[in-house]
């Protein structure tokens, strides 16, 4: 297939890379002129795009999303898809979307789980937004890049799966780590905390896969010095798109939105940038209550 990629940064650049691996004719662009291994390079985003049966893209929100797509949906053939992996808001990837179809073409919202691991490794999660046909025009790339693809419903239930999924995670994370150093205050071990909560019905992903506490449980980045993993300020972004979604559906979330002030807070003033999401635990660990 003849695809252009747009966006070859920390993502997209592996995911570009696997695509043109198994054998796809890749053609990538970068405004700050990033490469990816196999893939060929363009001058802009429409010479990319020119001629692609499928346009990638992979980039840091919905506003240049929006600008991006403006510039390459004129230079796609009928028919084309236009497939973008990016996290960004529901508003944005419908626009997009609506955008796409009256030129006649697909779009999917796709995106990912899985992190930079994932997109190097080819081991991505696609939560993807958008008609049956150009869902399975896409499924044999979703195939490369990753290991499943969920197709959700249409254009931006992609996206709305993918904010849900991560309020959730940053609720339960925050839950899990103010309970640690709690168990902490209390005289509690952190093993007999984990063996505990791991199988009684505190259990989550947060703690039975991702534990935030050192030495605890599986392998995660509590054991590596917090160093991401997924970085809090990824976590911070979504739980804000989370927000601005509830504001516009009109969805009571007081909990994501404590967890939204919780994360800028750690982010923004308590040097959180660059920790992986799960540093909440030291956080909690060294405050008390006023
Ligand atoms: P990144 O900043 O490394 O990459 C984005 C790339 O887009 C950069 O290389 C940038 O130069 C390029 N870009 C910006 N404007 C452009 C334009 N107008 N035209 C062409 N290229 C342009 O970010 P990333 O970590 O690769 O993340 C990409 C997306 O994936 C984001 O929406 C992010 O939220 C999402 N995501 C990231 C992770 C992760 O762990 N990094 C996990 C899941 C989802």
């Amino acid at each position: 297939m003849k695809i252009a990629f747009i966006g070859l940064g920390n993502m997209g650049a592996p995911m570009a890379a696997n695509l043109a691996k198994a054998g796809h004719e890749v053609t990538g662009f970068d405004v700050a002129g990033a490469a990816a291994e196999g893939v060929g390079t363009a001058v802009s985003a429409p010479e990319a795009a020119t001629g692609a049966e499928v346009v990638i893209t992979m980039l840091p929100n919905g506003q240049i999303l929006r600008s991006v797509a403006a510039e390459v949906i004129p230079a796609m053939p009928p028919g084309a898809v236009l497939l973008d992996c990016s996290t960004v808001d529901v508003d944005s990837a419908r626009a997009v979307a609506a955008q796409a179809a009256e030129a006649g073409l697909g779009a999917l919202d796709a995106p990912v789980s899985g992190g930079v691991g994932g997109a190097s490794g080819g081991t991505l999660t696609f939560m993807v937004g958008g008609s049956e046909e150009a869902f399975a025009k896409a499924k044999p790339l979703f195939d490369i890049m990753g290991q499943k693809a969920v197709h959700c419903g249409p254009s931006g239930n992609g996206q709305a799966a993918k904010i849900c999924n991560n309020m959730i995670l940053g609720v339960t994370m925050i839950a899990t780590c103010e309970a640690f150093a709690l168990a902490d205050k209390l005289g509690l071990s952190r093993e007999a905390m984990f063996d505990v909560v791991s199988t009684s019905s505190g259990y989550s992903w947060s703690m039975n896969a991702y534990c935030p506490a050192p030495g605890v449980g599986p392998q995660s980045p509590a054991d590596n010095g917090y160093k991401p993993g997924f970085a809090a300020e990824l976590m911070l972004k979504d739980l804000g798109l989370s927000q601005q979604a509830a504001e516009t559906a009109d969805a009571d979330t007081p909990m994501g939105e404590r967890a939204l002030e919780l994360y800028r807070a750690f982010v923004e003033d308590e040097g959180g940038t660059g920790r992986d999401f799960s540093a909440m635990l030291p956080r909690f660990e060294g405050r008390g209550r006023g």
